[in-house]
């Protein structure tokens, strides 16, 4: 079968992870079209490296300045650029790997052109799951995970009936802050914030995991993939990220995925998917003692869980305004002008300020979106 595919974002952690998982595969795995944002350099290397047939880049400034250099690929132009990139005959799997809400019009382009998703982007699904879901099933597209407690819940769902779990247990590593005081995690600064003790990801999920906002959105991610009730999953913390998930079915019996934190296992299982090939990430070495640990979140110390728990019960618009103005707050944070205390404070008051649309079209969702960008930034001026 072809597996000619797309990154999205192949110049950011995920991408280049894929991109190495990919040349580990060998054919009939092919990188044949990459997208980069301000990382010219590095995506200029890539297409050196891949040869792909398309790419897109930011703007027609980038296209100038990499036209001599992309081998005869077609350049594609902005987001437009990427909808249309992503509906090439030559292309079979996309890889979402943007980060944000940025990455949404690309997966809703692809599911429209009936390519596998393979998807990493988890807020395309807290955005517009409610539209994102239903275009994949009414096309018969493939979602498969790439978020690595999705993937490990996709593969332990394997072992049972939808109509037979229980409930999803989602591991959480908690973050650089888990063990410390309130006072001390509201002042963290950006390099403390950003020294995840278990994964080296991009800067935004970083800050998420600090926040724990990750997992909350992880969690909404959860819901639509699943098609389950935020009642039937449970969040705790892990802080070995071994256990990247579990299934507990009605019996009683808990299924887990376990291996060492590494992106490229679950990259290389969504692109594989149904088949295993011999993996290039360490094994899981049980020669050696270690043990694994397990321990409820503290809510109070990380807000963002309970607001992320009610958002996925409003549904409607609220995914939507909390992944907007918790984008803005992190940027606000990243650039010196927040406390990492004031992060969830920010979305907070931007999703109490919100009028809630229940059943949402794209355009509400795109407004919303916009609408909670334009608050919290006030929030964070006042
Ligand atoms: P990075 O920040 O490392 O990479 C983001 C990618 O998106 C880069 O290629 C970047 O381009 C591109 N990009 C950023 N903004 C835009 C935009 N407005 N338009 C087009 N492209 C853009 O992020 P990660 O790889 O860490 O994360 C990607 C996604 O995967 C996120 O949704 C994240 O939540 C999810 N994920 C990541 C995991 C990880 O281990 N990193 C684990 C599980 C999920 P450039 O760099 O050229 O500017
Ligand atoms: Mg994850």
């Amino acid at each position: 079968m072809s597996k000619r595919i797309a990154i999205l974002g192949s110049t950011g952690s995920i991408g280049c992870n894929a991109l190495a998982v990919i040349e580990h595969l060998g054919a009939p795995y092919q990188a044949v079209a990459l997208s980069g944002n301000r990382n010219t350099a590095r995506l200029v290397e890539q297409i050196r490296q891949h040869r792909p047939s398309a790419v897109a880049v930011r703007d027609d400034e980038a296209a100038g300045a990499i036209a001599p250099l992309a081998g005869g690929a077609v350049l594609y132009r902005g987001a437009d650029g990427l909808v249309e990139m992503v509906q090439r005959d030559d292309i079979d799997i996309v890889l979402a790997a943007i980060v944000g809400a940025a990455g949404l019009p690309a997966v809703m382009s692809a599911i429209q052109a009936k390519k596998t998703i393979a998807l990493a982007n988890k807020e395309a699904l807290v955005v517009a799951g409610s539209l994102v879901i239903p275009e994949a099933k009414k096309r018969g597209v493939e979602l498969l995970p790439v978020d690595s407690e999705h993937s490990a819940i996709f593969q332990a769902m394997q072992a049972g009936r939808r109509e037979d779990v229980k409930r999803v247990i989602l591991t959480a590593s908690g973050g650089p802050f888990r063990d410390w005081p309130v006072q001390r995690m509201q002042q963290a600064t950006v390099d403390e914030a950003l020294a995840h003790p278990t994964w080296n990801m991009g800067g935004k999920i970083t800050i998420d995991s600090a926040t724990m906002f990750n997992k909350g959105l992880e969690l909404i991610e959860a819901c639509w993939l699943f098609g389950l009730p935020p009642s039937k999953i449970e969040i705790v913390i892990h802080p070995e990220s071994v256990v990247h998930s579990m299934v507990e079915f009605v019996d009683g019996s808990v299924l887990a995925q376990l291996s060492p934190p590494d992106m490229r296992t679950p990259i290389q299982y969504a692109l594989t998917w149904p088949h295993r090939r011999n993996g290039i990430s360490r094994m899981l070495d049980l020669t050696k003692a270690f043990s694994l640990n397990f321990e409820p979140p503290n809510f109070d110390k990380f807000p963002a869980l309970r607001l992320a728990y009610d958002v996925a019960c409003m549904g409607g618009t609220a995914g939507a305004v909390m992944n907007a103005a918790n984008e803005i707050a992190v940027s606000a944070f990243l650039e010196g002008n927040i406390a990492f205390g004031r992060i969830s404070a920010v979305v907070a008051d931007t999703i109490s300020q919100h009028q809630l649309q229940e059943h949402p079209s794209m355009d509400d969702l795109l407004e919303a979106d916009r609408w909670a960008r334009n608050q919290a930034n006030l929030i964070i001026s006042q």
